[in-house]
């Protein structure tokens, strides 16, 4: 272990014991972290991060406020009985609520364009697979939200937002997008208002029981007491907890610089979800591709592959962006925690030890509904 040097008065204003530890900042870890300090405001509670900024999905995401693409729900379908399907529907529209009600729209930098499918010729089957639902879609999205006819065909539209190579466009009309980089920083200064210490550059190596409380290894070199420990850290949960079936997958991006004449706003869908653009500003943010090299994107590391990105920068050349120049500003890459279904796990391991991980690829959309149950769970055993 290496020799710590914090002062006492260090260790007494920011290391002493805590009565909740959270750990990793994302937005699961900081939604837990301020509706249980609502509910218990006594509590002592204090998010650590091994990051010197949150270091996981939540600052690296594509900022789609989504529930589903039609051929994505058609593949659910398939795979989960209708009442999961319903249910993960719900969560996800539900948990877009919780988030725009906890942070407000201007702090999210929440705009409503809609979102959209595009389908090749190549895709018609998927196409007629995903018209076969729509009926029951917008049904029970209109149980789910108020909100009549969310699904409809809108080929007519595919010259206007200038894509090639398109035979089908499905819209969305509850789809709405989010500034990600707003989104965290409202998290962080929302949790910080409400007294809870935030502290980057905090790894926790271990997690011990000792009696009643729980003992964490900070930065190999100090330790500090909890009562209780939420594991909030995602793709990373099974580097603490190597019970749970939590593996990691790499999702990359890019961002263009601006574009002149940027002819569409809003969240679009290709290949089942696998990839994914819209507009910021006047720049395209373009992601996804894990799907042709999964192997390889099973992995921790950082960075971003040639293979993945030439995939993406040819889809812009002949789909997306046909007949316009654009050129990359920044690529990136973040890590999903993803299991073998599409369900997070939002448990208590053992008596005051629990967890909020596995968000999928859809964290921006449950990751503060998964917060809220989490803090219930662990506020009915205080
Ligand atoms: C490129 C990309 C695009 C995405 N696009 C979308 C989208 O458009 N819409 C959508 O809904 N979802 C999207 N997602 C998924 C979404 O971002 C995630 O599901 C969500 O952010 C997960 O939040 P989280 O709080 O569970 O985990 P994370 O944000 O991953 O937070 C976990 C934190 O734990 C920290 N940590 C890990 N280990 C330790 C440790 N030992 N000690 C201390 N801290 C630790 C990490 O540094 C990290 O900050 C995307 C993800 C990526 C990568």
């Amino acid at each position: 272990m290496k020799f710590s040097n914090l002062s006492y008065w260090e260790k007494q204003t920011w290391f002493s014991d805590n009565d909740v530890t959270i750990i990793g900042s994302g937005i699961v870890g900081l939604s837990t972290a301020i509706f249980l300090k609502r509910k218990l405001k006594h509590l002592k509670i204090t998010v650590l991060e091994k990051g010197n900024l949150p270091d996981g999905g939540s600052t690296k995401n594509a900022g789609f406020a989504c529930f589903g693409s039609l051929s994505e729900l058609h593949y659910d379908l398939n795979n989960l009985d209708e009442t999961a399907v319903f249910e993960l529907i719900q969560k996800r529209y539900k948990g877009l609520l919780t988030l725009r009600e906890l942070l407000g729209d201007k702090n999210l930098g929440y705009e409503s364009f809609g979102g959209y499918e595009l389908f090749t010729p190549k895709q018609e089957q998927l196409f007629n697979h995903s018209l076969s639902i729509v009926d029951k879609m917008n049904s029970w999205l209109e149980a789910i939200s108020g909100e009549k006819n969310v699904y409809t065909t809108c080929d007519r539209k595919i010259r206007e937002l200038g894509f090639s190579g398109v035979s089908h466009l499905i819209y969305n009309s509850a789809e709405g997008q989010i500034n990600t980089g707003k989104m965290m920083q409202s998290l962080i200064d929302l949790a910080r208002q409400e007294k809870i210490e935030v502290l980057f550059n905090c790894e926790v190596s271990s997690i011990q029981e000792k009696g009643n409380a729980f003992e964490l290894l900070l930065n190999n070199s100090e330790r500090i007491n909890s009562k209780n420990v939420a594991v909030t850290t995602n793709a990373f949960a099974s580097q603490l907890l190597p019970n749970l079936q939590v593996f990691p997958g790499r999702a990359q991006v890019l961002i263009t610089k601006e574009i002149a004449d940027l002819k569409f706003r809003g969240c679009f869908h290709l290949e089942e979800g696998y990839y994914y653009f819209r507009n910021v500003g006047n720049r395209v943010l373009f992601g996804g591709g894990r799907n042709i090299d999964k192997e390889a994107e099973t992995t921790f590391d950082k960075g971003v592959s040639t293979k993945i990105q030439a995939s993406l920068e040819e889809l812009l050349n002949t789909v997306i962006l046909p007949n316009t120049s654009w050129e990359v500003d920044r690529r990136w890459s973040g890590t999903l925690g993803l299991g073998p279904n599409r369900e997070p796990i939002v448990s208590e391991i053992q008596p005051g030890l629990y967890a909020g991980v596995r968000m999928g690829g859809m964290g921006v959309a449950i990751g503060s509904g998964i917060g809220l149950q989490l803090s219930e769970m662990i506020s009915s055993n205080f």
